[in-house]
């Protein structure tokens, strides 16, 4: 019989997880053996095959990023990054990402895609819940880079479109809705599982504004099925919110209550115009019923931020009970910098430090059913320990 090679990680700072919370451990050593965490504490005393020594890093669990698009970043960097047209509040979706999306062929949407993945790796990422549409390549690089990879093929049965600059119109087209979701339900049962479980899929209708209520809960009731995460872009945009208040006399989030397809496995990407924002100046009440049906929000910070845009606040959707995580969206696809901005952005809107002193970390997916019952992280993530390890000193024996 073989015995599992045990590596011993000694870290200056060690984010340990104690059964309840997470822990900061000064001067820490992790064990690893084989696929295993054999013991975290403050030292080791049994046989190590190897030794990492890495005095001035922070060894951490493997990050997870819940909201991505890989495919198409860093090529939006410099572009619609800083700015924004005051006519749709800011928001760079209706007149910047359609001219990016369709001026991008495949061969550059693969090279995102490994920057991407390299990039999130680099920033302690282990695995990212990536929405796109080059889901196959995106299935076949994740096992290259060692990358857990939940792939949302995304779907929609609209677009944006502005004919004057002025006013965003909606473009429909039913059928390549209907068709996109088929294609997302094939897609699922090609890949989920893929890799030895390193790929799984999720089920991504791209827009609360831009899919059909049929094909809004159509999704949903195949993510309950296959009990995987359903993430919708919700409350990203003042311009979506007035369409949809106009739409359906409600918030988007109201209406989502209404369409049956807020639930446990809902993870809410973005979530920031809501009832209650000053962006929106519109009664409260969405955070309340975000919290009461257990969803998860995807906050992708950075985003927003580096437009004048923010969560009213990170602080206060987290102490209403709203399952909080946080996504890297586009470049830098960092859930450090993403925890650094949330926690800042956050003590900013409270005007109080106390707020919010930092995200926890995510290291847990989003859940996928009632029991919250999903992947956890563990060695089994290939490259956890690897942020620090290839800068750390490496010796052999204890
Ligand atoms: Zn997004």
């Amino acid at each position: 019989m073989t015995v599992a090679k045990r590596t011993a990680i000694r870290a200056g700072y060690v984010i340990a997880f104690d059964g309840k919370g997470h822990r900061l451990l000064r001067d820490g050593v992790v064990v690893v053996e084989g696929d295993n965490i054999l013991h975290v504490g403050p030292r080791f005393d049994g046989r190590v095959d190897e030794t990492v020594d890495a005095p001035d890093r922070v060894l951490t669990p493997g990050l997870i990023s819940t909201h991505a698009h890989i495919s198409g970043s860093p090529l939006d960097r410099s572009f619609i990054e800083d700015c924004g047209n005051p006519q749709f509040w800011f928001s760079g979706l209706f007149e910047m990402l359609p001219v990016r999306s369709d001026s991008q062929d495949e061969e550059a949407g693969r090279a995102c895609v490994d920057f991407s993945m390299a990039e999130l790796l680099r920033g302690g990422v282990t695995t990212v819940m990536e929405i796109g549409t080059l889901g196959d390549y995106v299935v076949e690089r994740a096992p290259h880079y060692g990358l857990r990879v939940y792939m949302g093929q995304a779907f929609r049965s609209g677009k944006w479109l502005t004919r004057d600059g002025k006013r965003v119109v909606w473009e429909w087209n039913e059928e390549q809705g209907r068709q996109g979701l088929k294609r997302a339900m094939d897609f699922h049962q090609r890949w989920d599982g893929a890799h030895g479980d390193l790929v799984r899929c999720f089920v991504s209708p791209s827009q609360i504004d831009t899919c059909t209520p049929e094909l809004l809960k159509d999704a949903k009731r195949f993510a309950d099925e296959v009990k995987r995460p359903y993430q919708v872009h919700t409350s990203q945009s003042v311009v979506e919110f007035n369409e949809m208040v106009q739409r359906h006399g409600k918030t988007p989030i109201a209406w989502m209550k209404e369409l049956g397809v807020l639930g446990q496995n809902t993870v809410l990407g973005h979530a920031i115009i809501i009832g209650g924002s000053s962006w929106t100046n519109y009664p409260d009440g969405d955070i309340r019923l975000m919290a009461e049906a257990g969803c998860s929000v995807a906050h992708a910070v950075w985003v927003f931020a580096r437009r004048g845009v923010a969560m009213e606040s990170f602080g206060r959707y987290r102490e209403a009970g709203v399952n909080m995580s946080l996504g890297t969206d586009t470049n830098p696809q960092s859930v450090i910098e993403a925890m650094r901005w949330a926690a800042v952005v956050s003590k900013m809107m409270e005007r109080n430090t106390e707020a919010t002193t930092a995200p926890t970390p995510s290291t847990r997916p989003p859940s996928v059913g009632p029991a919250r019952s999903c992947v956890t992280i563990s060695a089994a993530s290939p490259l956890a320990p690897r942020p620090i390890s290839c800068s750390g000193r490496r010796r052999r024996g204890g």
